[in-house]
């Protein structure tokens, strides 16, 4: 599951800095993420929410703030905001786009004791 495997990633984040830090116990995590990476609210935190018990970020508040997707034309420099599927230029039509933003997956904040 696509999720799964993001939260693992996230885990290993969050460990490293209660290793750091010497956390007792993490109340909230803040995660920035790009509305291409097609993570979905409720599974992200559902898979969270199993994957932390018995640590100490068991029962912490996973907040998921989205990125939109912003793309610009590489045929007129245009840039715009778009969801999946990508539409076409709004300038000149056509559907080659770098991505500017809309992949990120991190975290901005932890709240610890
Ligand atoms: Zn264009």
């Amino acid at each position: 599951m696509h999720e799964l495997a993001m939260v693992r990633s996230i885990y290993e984040v969050i460990n490293e800095k209660v290793t750091e830090y010497g956390v007792k116990r993490v109340k909230q995590v803040k995660l920035i993420v790009g509305e291409l990476t097609g993570i979905e609210e409720s599974i992200m935190k559902s898979c969270f929410e199993i994957y932390v018990q018995r640590t100490p970020a068991e029962g912490a508040n996973l907040i998921i703030e989205y990125v939109p997707i912003r793309v610009m034309c590489r045929d007129c420099s245009h840039e715009f905001e778009t969801s999946i599927p990508f539409s076409d230029c709004p300038h000149c039509g056509t559907k080659k786009f770098h991505i500017l933003s809309g992949k990120e997956l991190y975290i901005e904040s932890m709240e610890v004791e």
